[in-house]
């Protein structure tokens, strides 16, 4: 099939832009074909058309939008999960010798993007990569996994080696928009990558670890990695992930990456663990419900006024702090901004005017940022002296260092301010917006322009008179350029040196040398304003990129000023305490209140509760040292605690049982307990009267029943798959919250293994638990087990109806309402009445399986017949026997005997 050179050109470009969504320019359209044309039709729900189909070749599907709907219909293109490779002409159509040229400028992804216009400014946008290689890292016995990840839009670069166990954690909490793997190891990715990312296959070449040693070598111009902290021996899978992300980028950005100055080794240990599950119902950056970043833990504790403030704020609560040095530092700097009012406001004032310095900074350094970006700059330094002044001489260390980084680039503030006008333009070709008497050429240039217009203005008046024609006048068109129109009723009156140049209908139209020569001055000034304009753009791009070392590190010092500010600002509005932190694994909150229902639910209502809890006999920290293998931890005696606070909701325990009627506020106490000590650890002050946080290693919350039918999973497999993880990992510094743990099976089942749960997490780990639960039997293990308390929420029965009081009070729940509260959802009366019968039913024939379970002593190995209620004639015979004196040949005829009665029973 013979093909136009046009469509040559189309396929070569589709060539280098495998599965992308190629959008095809062509004139003042993006044109797409082929399957491309189909699949955008039915994508972006534009009209699928044909091309050539009168020309008697086979018709091409086709389908296109206008250019200047390029980037709502990127925005649509990505969000649909796709990829899309924009081709441009290279030249106008006008100088195009022949075809116009054409090529793919940019590869456009979801973790690649720098337009302004396609990022959310609140949010991190990350394109991130796993390395596979199913070995272990030396000296660890789990397989390992590299993770790199990117901000393109920043330049803010990380690469970590991990436990592979740990990867859907760190995929979760990361939210990367984009997600590389080999070809080869798809599979092997876990789901969770592809919960809010696409995720792109790579060759398994593009994740060579000597190749990506090469490139990122290459890239930052450094001998060795070394000085980033990578050592190429043992960091073999994280580099490789690194390079992964590199190649990408290179391929598909067509631009300098120059903002990208360094890669950082990531610490997965050093911050609080939280994981997949717990992230997820938590609800910390969004909703379970509809993924909403409102009614989230941070969209209610967000008070940043700009981008990069709401999104290192994200990045704290994605990496709390566990040390506690650290976590005080911040808090020093928030109640300094809480006491003094007007020093928060001042500078929260001023941070609102502070532009995006991160992403402008990547976008002058990658040769992508307009005018408009450059002055956006000016205009952010401009503040930054006022910033400073507020922050000298302040009494925290975190503002006065913060203060120390802030770099006011006043050189290049000057030149900025000078060079460019009030108004800039998003583009660059426009030319006018270099400020007037900045530059003496381009001014020249400028008044030569409007001088040109006033010259002919003025050249018409003079002819009219020279000529005696009143009506004749200077126009411009493009064929010709200036000329002289006369109307044939004065065409006589003109003089010879005249060029005829066209005739109309009633009119003649003349050229002279002397509107020529000034056409040539005219013309050219503009030409050379442009170019000039240009070229003064460019200078102050490459100052401004030249300065991104220190931009950055101001941007990074303004965005941690305004989460601070933000911080502050929540806490003295909503009337927040500084808890006090410690190593030791205790909780102890006087009236606290859950972060996100305080400020949703209306103004009063919501009913604080206290928590005290600690760690069972917790080792001091590092306590197992140079104990050697095999030998024995013993646990330390914990060092003496305050009392508990009257009314604070329990005695020192290390599990709290929590039971009441549906509704009661169980969840919601067990969350906040969480989410006060997650905002702790981050900084944060808390909503409550005061408390007392020991930090965290680790948070677990096991919250709520949900299927995971997607992955294949049913409630129960997830549930109790996310328990064994808990018990598996909790270590007695970690804080675990359990909801409704066993519901997914039978009653029995259930409450067995709750039972056995809330030994296990009691006897062998010892951390600090909550444990919300319909099961009124594990109310009994209080007697039994020193470090578990009963709590339940209070409720009062008023004619018939159940009043909650959301208040949570030492000791178990009476009964449950369940009932009560099917009535309070509409459940028909009849239905209700029915199961009010059959409850008292069942509790007549509960009682003796109560006893029952009460009278097993835990582990005792007994199975599950401990709940069955007859009491089987053979046990009598079972507990007379005196096995002492029992010849082995007479016991196994003894039991042989049991068993046919027992078969015979069936
Ligand atoms: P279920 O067992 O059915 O899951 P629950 O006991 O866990 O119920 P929650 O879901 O925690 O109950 O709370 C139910 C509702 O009660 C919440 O949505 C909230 O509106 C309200 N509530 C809970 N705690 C409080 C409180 N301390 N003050 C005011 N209202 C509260």
């Amino acid at each position: 099939m013979s093909l136009s050179p046009m469509m040559r050109q189309y396929h070569e470009a589709k060539e280098a832009s495998g599965d992308a969504l190629l959008l095809f320019r062509m004139g003042d359209f993006y044109e797409l074909f082929y399957d491309d044309a189909r699949d955008a039709a039915e994508l972006l729900g534009i009209t699928l058309t044909t091309r050539d189909k009168d020309k008697g070749s086979k018709a091409v599907p086709m389908a296109g939008f206008p250019h200047h709907q390029l980037d709502a219909y990127l925005a649509k293109i990505l969000r649909c999960g796709r990829r899309a490779a924009v081709c441009e002409q290279m030249e106008s159509p006008a100088e195009a010798k022949g075809i116009v040229r054409r090529e793919v400028t940019r590869i456009v992804s979801a973790g690649t993007v720098t337009d302004e216009e396609l990022l959310d400014p609140q949010a991190s946008n990350y394109l991130a990569a796993v390395a596979f290689d199913g070995r272990s890292a030396k000296g660890s016995a789990t397989p390992t996994v590299g993770l790199a990840w990117v901000d393109a839009s920043t330049g803010e670069f990380w690469a970590a080696t991990i436990d592979e166990r740990r990867l859907p954690d760190e995929l979760s909490r990361l939210e990367a928009a984009e997600c590389l793997v080999a070809e080869e190891t798809e599979a092997l990715l876990p789901p969770e990558a592809s919960d809010r990312a696409a995720v792109t296959k790579r060759p398994g070449w593009a994740f060579g670890t000597r190749l990506a040693i090469e490139s990122l070598r290459k890239h930052f111009g450094a001998q060795t990695l070394e000085g980033f902290g990578f050592d190429a021996e043992h960091d073999t899978l994280s580099l490789a992930a690194a390079g992964a992300i590199l190649g990408y980028l290179q391929e598909t950005q067509k631009a300098s990456l120059a903002h990208i100055e360094r890669l950082r080794p990531f610490q997965a240990d050093a911050s609080l663990q939280i994981d997949a599950s717990t992230w997820r119902s938590l609800e910390i950056t969004h909703t379970l419900r509809d993924g909403r970043r409102d009614g989230a833990l941070l969209g209610v504790i967000d008070r940043t006024v700009t981008g990069a403030g709401a999104r290192l704020l994200a990045d704290w609560l994605r990496r709390p702090l566990t040390n506690v040095e650290a976590i005080r530092a911040r808090q020093d700097a928030i109640e300094e901004m809480v006491s003094d009012a007007a020093l928060g406001s001042t500078l929260r004032e001023e941070l609102r005017g502070v532009y995006d310095l991160h992403r402008l900074v990547a976008r002058a350094t990658t040769g992508r940022a307009s005018p408009r970006d450059l002055s956006a700059v000016a205009r952010t330094l401009g503040r930054l002296p006022r910033i400073k002044a507020k922050l000298a001489a302040r009494r925290s260390d975190r503002l006065t260092r913060l203060d120390e980084r802030i770099d006011l680039c006043g050189d290049l503030r000057d030149r900025l301010t000078a060079a460019l006008a009030d108004e800039c333009p998003t583009t660059s070709r426009e030319g006018g917006f270099i400020r007037e008497g900045f530059s003496a050429e381009l001014d020249e240039c400028r008044q030569l322009m409007a001088g040109g217009k006033q010259w002919m203005a003025g050249y018409q008046a003079k002819m009219q008179e020279d000529c005696d024609i009143p009506s004749i006048k200077v126009g411009f068109n493009k064929v010709f350029g200036y000329y002289l129109e006369v109307t044939h009723a004065h065409r006589d009156k003109v003089p010879p040196e005249f060029i005829r140049k066209q005739t109309l209908k009633n009119a003649e139209r003349y050229i002279t040398p002397e509107l020529k020569e000034y056409e040539e001055k005219v013309l050219t000034a503009e030409d050379r304003a442009f170019a000039l304009e240009y070229r003064l753009f460019v200078e102050l791009r490459d100052l401004t990129a030249a300065a991104g070392q220190r931009l950055l590190t101001t941007a990074q010092a303004l965005a941690e000023l305004d989460a601070l500010a933000g911080l502050a600002e929540l806490a003295r509005s909503r009337s927040y305490c500084r808890p006090e932190m410690t190593e030791e694994p205790v909780l102890d909150i006087e009236a606290g209140r859950h972060p996100v229902l305080d400020l949703t639910e209306p103004e009063g209502t919501f009913v604080p509760n206290g928590v005290v809890v600690s760690a069972q006999a917790y080792p001091p920290p590092f306590s197992g040292e140079g104990l050697g293998e095999g030998a024995t931890r013993v646990p330390a005696t914990p060092p003496p605690l305050a009392p508990p606070p009257e009314g604070g909701g329990g005695l020192r325990n290390s599990l709290l049982l929590l039971t009441g009627p549906n509704m009661a506020g169980k969840s919601t106490y067990i969350r906040q307990t969480a989410l006060i000590t997650l905002m702790a650890q981050i900084g944060s002050f808390v909503p409550a009267q005061r408390a007392v946080i020991g930090v965290a290693d680790r948070l677990f919350a096991r919250v709520g029943a949900s299927d995971d039918v997607s992955r294949g999973q049913s409630t129960f497999m997830v549930e109790m798959t996310e328990t064994a993880r808990i018990l598996n990992t909790a270590t007695a510094r970690s804080l675990v919250i359990l909801d409704e743990i066993g519901r997914g099976t039978s009653t029995y089942d259930g409450l067995s293994l709750a039972w056995a749960i809330v030994e296990h997490l009691h006897d062998v780990v010892g951390c600090r638990t909550l444990f919300a639960t319909h099961y009124h039997e594990l109310t009994q293990l209080e007697e039994r087990l020193t470090g578990v308390g009963n709590l339940s929420v209070a409720v009062r029965e008023h004619e018939g109806r159940v009043v909650f009081l959301h208040q949570i009070t030492p000791g178990p729940a009476d009964k449950s309402y369940g009932i009560h509260v099917a009535q309070l959802a509409g459940v028909p009366r009849s239905v209700n009445e029915r199961a009010e019968q059959i409850l008292s039913d069942l509790e007549a024939a509960d009682t003796g399986s109560r006893q029952s379970i009460a009278d097993n002593q835990p582990n005792s190995g007994f199975q599950m017949t401990l709940f069955e209620t007859a009491d089987h004639p053979l046990l009598d015979e079972i507990r007379g026997l005196d096995i002492d004196r029992l010849a082995p040949m007479d016991a196994f005829e003894q039991l042989r005997e049991w068993r046919l009665r027992l078969l015979a029973e069936r």
